[in-house]
């Protein structure tokens, strides 16, 4: 399959969606993105690279952190995490309050910000230093000793955080939060507020790809059977209100974030990363599903 030439296609086909959208803002540092970057990176399990566009820029990586995070929670707390959050697509928008509310502190699933809420403060919780600790992790898995998060990125968000810390204090009130609030909350800014490049994403999502091999990365150990159980996670909840919808159009696993993120995985042969800041009204890049709607029909290649 001569994937360059099919991502080079790609990138040519959504010229005309490139204006369309509207980059979030509710977090003023991502407002001063410049919202026409556009890139893909696509990495095989056997090695091989293909790119194009912005691919080597880094952005903020936003909910794509929260697998990332899972992963760390799963290792950590193995089946226990399932007694402080469920595993089904919330249809609800990812910072719903109304949901939290009428389902008592347990959040639908562990990519909606409630429950991403709850894996830091287990993260949180189990670890002595949780933000070194952390981005170890993370490095370890995109192989680059240089991610970092952005902490600008992450005051502008606990600025006007009004909205995750009404969840915080839901979850707190139901008994689903075990540590001290403003903690929990400024580590799961900065988880959110790591920033990669497309080429960098796609190969953190990389070990998701290979279920066959031990999944070891600086301590964090995942079993096969976790691993399929993150990539059922990413299909059915990656995409906020939209996964039935990005499920339908691409068919892969993968997870997106409001910085105009999407890091998807085709298990058993690759990963990819596509970035453009533009989002639709349910926050998923225009470009960025579009891309991968476009990448799963060409190589007629998806889990389905
Ligand atoms: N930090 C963002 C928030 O909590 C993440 C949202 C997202 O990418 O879905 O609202």
């Amino acid at each position: 399959m001569d994937y360059q030439a099919i991502i080079d296609k790609v990138f040519e086909q959504i010229a005309p969606l490139r204006g369309v959208g509207k980059q979030a803002d509710y977090i003023p540092a991502l407002a001063e993105v410049n919202p026409d970057r556009c890139g893909i990176a696509m990495r095989t399990l056997n090695g091989s690279y293909y790119s194009t566009g912005d691919a080597t820029v880094r952005f903020s990586l936003q909910s794509i952190s929260k697998v990332f995070a899972l992963a760390m929670a799963m290792h950590l707390e193995g089946d226990n995490l399932w007694t402080r959050m469920g595993k089904e697509p919330s249809g609800a928008a990812f910072n719903s309050l109304i949901q939290l509310e009428l389902e008592h502190g347990i959040p639908r699933n562990p990519f909606i910000n409630a429950g991403a809420i709850v894996l830091s403060d287990i993260l949180v919780e189990h670890l002595p230093s949780p933000e070194n600790r952390f981005i170890e992790f993370v490095r370890s898995l995109a192989k680059c000793p240089t991610i970092n998060y952005n902490y600008g990125v992450a005051l502008s968000e606990k600025k006007q955080a009004y909205l995750n810390t009404a969840i915080a204090n839901l979850l707190k009130y139901h008994g689903n939060i075990r540590g001290d609030i403003d903690r929990v909350l400024q580590f799961y800014f900065l988880v959110c507020s790591i920033e990669m490049s497309c080429a960098e994403l796609s190969q953190a999502f990389l070990p998701f790809a290979d279920h066959q091999q031990r999944f070891d990365y600086d301590g964090v150990t995942l079993t096969s059977s976790h691993v399929k159980r993150m990539n059922a996670i990413m299909q059915t909840c990656g995409f906020y209100d939209e996964a039935g919808e990005f499920s339908f159009l691409v068919g892969l696993p993968g997870k997106s974030g409001v910085g105009g993120g999407i890091a998807a995985l085709y298990p058993g042969r690759y990963a990819v990363a596509v970035w453009s800041p533009r989002l639709n009204p349910k926050g998923n890049s225009v470009v960025g599903m579009k891309a991968l709607e476009l990448l799963t029909t060409f190589t007629a290649e998806s889990i389905f």
